[in-house]
């Protein structure tokens, strides 16, 4: 009877969780989106707590004592993690909870193939369980040293790099066939290590340009692992839950492939980040650049009729987002057209400078996608980049050589006039300098960008 009504509640779980990620897909349903997959998370929880009290062969206070204890450790860490991270520190924070549900599987696998009987499928399940756990595992490690800065983020590139990746999925195909001809740890244990260091390989082959898609296929990744693991635990739900982040995390990452004109296959198999190009041509002479003041970016505003913003990482960083919509705001107020053109990689995740603008209550109907504005530049006066550097760089398409050539970018020069918002003439994320800075309508406005959108809200 129990296990009829925890079934059921699994049911509207999942259900919850297909609405909340249908609610995610818009700024305007996000709020309940998020609320629907806490209520189905909530019920599910409940569920498999009454499941293993059910089930569970020691004492009933055991088994609540051990799961309570997991919990409180689980709200302790989530807790005190997400209280103090910076949204410019999610993807690593993401990356790092990819680890976690890594390494769970894998641990799931070892448990079951001790604990169960062996039958051939089973035998396949925590094969497969552990194999893509552990690749995430390792890989999630690195994205997250990666992304945090504490290693470089630019690719290893060990000499046959793709064999390297092949050889490894040969060998744990190998493994697989002695594992199931001779049920026994080893092949289990070899594959394990060859799959830690396959997820190693391949996110560190993986340059800083492609990081973004990086974690969004580690959170495809562990998406499957977590499916796999439902496999073993027999447990529907996790099945369903993992089957859909696997399966959005695939198609964000695909998504997200198109907009830096990345093959996805390439990616995947690691080592895509710097091929061909060179990396940061600083001893190229691109000529001199224009520096100006705030008070002369007020005039330029001033005497615009169309203002475009194109936000980066960089307003992120300074927080820049509050200042930033009251000059949006002072500027509509004069009669100014005002928009922003938001790249679908701009910041450090998907979606970065849509919640920023959002948290500053910019009007949702003016933040437009790069698609929606780059026919517009033409038409528009003065254009705003604020520590934006990378997704308006136009050797992504001049310059062949570059590491980002192909990667759709704003085209922000063909505007009137362009300022740039930044502290120094430094790169951004992909290490390469951008030709926009030395432009003749482009001139650089130095300093903190809140500090200097403020200073322009004064001068006007
Ligand atoms: P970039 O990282 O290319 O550049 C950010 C710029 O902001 C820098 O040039 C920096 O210049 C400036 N900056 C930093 N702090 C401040 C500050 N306080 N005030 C003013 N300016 C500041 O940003 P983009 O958003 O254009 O590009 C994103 C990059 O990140 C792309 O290469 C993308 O592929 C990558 N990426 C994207 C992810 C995603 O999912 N969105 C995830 C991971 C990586 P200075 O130091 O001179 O101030």
């Amino acid at each position: 009877m129990l296990t009829q009504l925890v079934q059921a509640v699994y049911v509207i779980a999942a259900v919850l969780f297909v609405l909340s990620l249908a609610g995610l897909s818009k700024q305007e349903t996000a709020r309940r989106g998020n609320i629907l997959g806490m209520s189905g998370m909530a019920l599910a929880l409940l569920a498999t707590i009454a499941l293993a009290l059910q089930e569970s062969e020691r004492a009933v206070w055991v088994t609540l004592l051990l799961i309570a204890l997991a919990l409180i450790i689980g709200l302790i860490v989530g807790m005190l993690r997400a209280r103090t991270i910076e949204m410019t520190q999610m993807p690593e924070l993401i990356a790092m909870l990819h680890s976690f549900v890594g390494l769970a599987a894998v641990l799931v696998g070892f448990n079951s193939y001790l604990t169960e009987p062996v039958a051939a499928v089973h035998l396949v399940e925590v094969f497969l369980g552990v194999l893509i756990g552990a690749v995430t595992f390792t890989g999630s490690i690195v994205a997250y040293l990666k992304l945090s800065g504490r290693t470089k983020s630019t690719p290893l590139m060990l000499p046959g790099r793709n064999w390297l990746n092949l050889a490894a999925i040969v060998v744990s195909l190998g493994l697989l066939a002695w594992f199931l001809v001779v049920p026994t740890l080893l092949p289990l244990i070899l594959m394990t290590v060859v799959a830690l260091l396959l997820g190693w390989h391949l996110v560190a082959s993986i340059g800083g340009g492609d990081m973004p898609v990086v974690v969004s296929m580690l959170n495809s990744y562990s998406g499957w692992a977590a499916a796999a693991a439902g496999f073993m635990l027999g447990n529907n739900l996790l099945i369903i839950t993992g089957a859909l982040v696997g399966s959005s995390g695939a198609i964000l990452s695909y998504i997200m492939c198109k907009a830096m004109n990345r093959s996805f296959i390439s990616v995947i198999l690691g080592g895509f980040g710097a091929e061909g190009g060179t990396v940061a041509a600083s001893d190229k002479d691109y000529g001199d650049y224009h520096e100006i003041k705030a008070d002369e970016a007020a005039d330029m505003l001033k005497n615009a009729r169309s203002v475009v913003i194109t936000p980066g990482y960089g307003m992120a960083v300074a927080k820049a987002q509050y200042p930033v919509a009251d000059l949006t705001q002072s500027l509509r107020k004069m009669g100014i057209q005002v928009r922003f053109g938001v790249h679908p990689v701009a910041g450090r995740l998907p979606g970065h400078m849509n919640v920023l603008l959002a948290e500053a209550k910019v009007p949702y109907d003016i933040v437009l996608e790069m698609d929606e504005i780059n026919e517009d530049f033409e038409d528009t006066d003065v254009v705003l980049v604020i520590g934006a550097n990378d997704t308006v760089n136009p050797a992504a398409i001049d310059d062949p050589t570059s590491p980002i050539a192909g990667m759709p970018v704003l085209e922000v020069w063909k505007a009137g006039q362009v300022i740039v918002f930044k502290r120094s003439m430094a790169t951004g994320y992909a290490g390469v300098q951008n030709p926009l800075f030395f432009k003749d309508n482009t001139a650089m406005l130095f300093g903190d960008a809140k500090e200097q959108v403020e200073n322009i809200i004064k001068a006007l």
